[in-house]
């Protein structure tokens, strides 16, 4: 894969600049995860994210198609998100095919994280089979093995529709307690790690840091009331709110987590001139 120099350069002082952002909102003393958000983002840019000099590991994508292709492309290094809109009957591949997937970000229902759940279990299945073939044939002990499936887990949060608008997905907020219980009591290959919500656009442009966005107060109450009845810690219980337009209130919010495209890769291009290896 050929890097263009100066688009790396740029993309560098972008996400340079974002991380800054970043840093100066937050007066916790935990960091804020940064989703590189790269949808229709050919794999040249992320690449020049991911090797040094800032080595970028968590990148986000919102078609299982595209991330399929650059996932067989890039480095096993790079932490996948699947922050998109999720279809049932892409969630088993999904769990299955991408070894280094992260986490799934947009899980709003029981038959959405039960075919997650399968897929992650196969795919569990057939790397426990490679290490007991690869054992037996060295006779080596198999703590190497039982880490790599322990690090298989699939980190699942849980999508809440905070705004109430029919476009958009996610659970209802008084519906989340109860997928979040049947994804902790029933989905032994996945792993509750929080709540995500993408809110209103035109609250999302008001969104100052002095000026409370109300998706990110709703989802914010939802997890405190989640995290009591589950007896989880806050902590244990992430919110992933904000993007380029409003990342900065969503920290003063309490976001654990912002998924930031445009301000780092630019304007993205219409879905069908995306290319993931450029051509020529
Ligand atoms: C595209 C997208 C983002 C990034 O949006 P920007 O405004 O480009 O930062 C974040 N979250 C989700 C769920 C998205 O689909």
């Amino acid at each position: 894969m050929q890097i263009n120099p100066q688009r790396a350069k740029q993309l560098v002082e972008n996400l340079t600049h974002i991380t800054q952002r970043i840093q100066s909102a937050n007066k916790r003393s935990e960091p804020i995860r940064l989703i590189a958000v790269s949808k229709l983002k050919p794999a040249t840019d992320i690449l020049a994210l991911h090797q040094p000099p800032l080595q970028h590991a968590h990148f986000g994508e919102n078609y299982v198609q595209e991330l399929l292709q650059k996932a067989s492309v890039l480095p096993r290094s790079i932490r996948w998100h699947f922050i998109g809109a999720l279809q049932s009957n892409k969630c088993k591949t999904l769990a299955e095919q991408i070894p280094n997937l992260w986490c799934v970000s947009s899980v709003d229902s029981v038959k959405k994280a039960d075919a997650l759940e399968k897929g992650r279990a196969a795919f569990v299945a057939r790397l426990a089979a490679e290490h007991t073939i690869g054992e037996s044939a060295k006779s080596a002990d198999s703590g190497e093995g039982r880490d790599a499936v322990a690090e298989a887990v699939l980190r699942i949060m849980v999508q809440v529709n905070t705004s109430g608008e029919e476009s958009k997905s996610g659970v209802e907020p008084s519906d989340a307690l109860a997928l979040c219980k049947h994804i902790r009591t029933s989905c032994p290959h996945l792993q509750l790690t929080g709540l995500m919500t993408i809110g209103a656009i035109a609250r999302s442009q008001a969104t100052t840091p002095g000026n409370e966005n109300e998706d990110f107060v709703t989802l914010k109450d939802t997890r405190d009331q989640i995290a009591k009845e589950l007896g989880m810690l806050e902590g244990e219980l992430e919110l992933s709110m904000g993007m380029s337009a409003d990342f900065e209130g969503a920290i003063a919010m309490g976001s654990d987590e912002v998924r930031v495209g445009s301000d780092i890769f630019g304007e993205r291009p219409p879905k069908k001139d995306a290319m993931v290896v450029e051509k020529g």
